[in-house]
């Protein structure tokens, strides 16, 4: 099942969770789903749920993916970089939010599909590539935010290094066998400050293009 209906019923449950920034509820409205999540799992889309989408990844549960979003503080005027392309879906949901989103894969057939989705959906703001999100995209930085959907040890340095003087960014930090922390980032005159925001639980941040072995 995956109407509107269906995501508006999802709308109203990140709402009684807490979200109230009506921009990133909106463009979730309007992202179906569906299109991100493989056929197995259809009738659970709209569940607040984290499902899986091959290759030992996930697509995020739509509750963790609306904080992450709301806690970026969008305008619309940003360049965004998003490491872990996954489904697209996050991506999807940022290219409402933002300027541009430049998104990084270390999977290429999950980048691939993620790429036809773009163009299915006309999302012609998101700026897609294979490789390893932990060195950034130098040729596009610096960036006014940063948003990480796959859990390290600490933020890698040259992450930090290509967000601008007042830009934010986003990542769950902590080791995979316990709970980590979503930490928000935020680059000052003076150095990076950070602030904890919730527990979660994301796959690994790995680094390298993965080899087809890993499939
Ligand atoms: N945002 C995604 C979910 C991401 S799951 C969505 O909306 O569906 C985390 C993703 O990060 C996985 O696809 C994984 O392959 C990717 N990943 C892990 N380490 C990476 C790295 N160093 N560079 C780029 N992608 C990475």
């Amino acid at each position: 099942m995956s109407t509107p209906a269906h995501r508006a019923r999802l709308v109203l449950a990140l709402r009684s969770a807490g979200i109230m920034d009506t921009l990133a509820l909106s463009a979730i409205e309007n992202v179906p789903r569906e299109l991100f999540v493989p056929d197995a799992f259809q009738d659970r889309a709209y569940e607040d749920t984290a499902l899986p989408i091959g290759y030992g990844q996930t697509l995020s549960q739509p509750l963790v993916v609306a904080t992450m979003i709301q806690s970026l503080a969008l305008s619309g005027r940003e360049k965004l970089l998003e490491v872990g392309t996954g489904s697209g879906y996050h991506a999807a949901i940022l290219s409402h939010l933002c300027r541009r989103v430049y998104t990084i894969e270390r999977h290429r057939p999950l980048l691939a599909d993620a790429q036809t989705r773009f163009d299915v959906l006309g999302l012609s703001k998101v700026v897609t590539m294979a490789g390893d999100g932990i060195k950034g995209w130098p040729e596009q930085a610096p960036f006014d935010r940063i948003s990480v959907t796959a859990a390290g040890d600490a933020p890698p340095q040259q992450l930090l290094d290509q967000l601008k003087v007042g830009g934010i960014m986003i990542m769950p930090v902590g080791r995979q066998s316990r709970v980590q922390q979503l930490v928000r980032f935020r680059r000052t005159e003076d150095g990076i400050e950070s602030e904890p925001l919730m527990d979660v639980r994301f796959v690994p941040l790995l680094p390298g293009v993965a080899e087809a072995a890993e499939a």
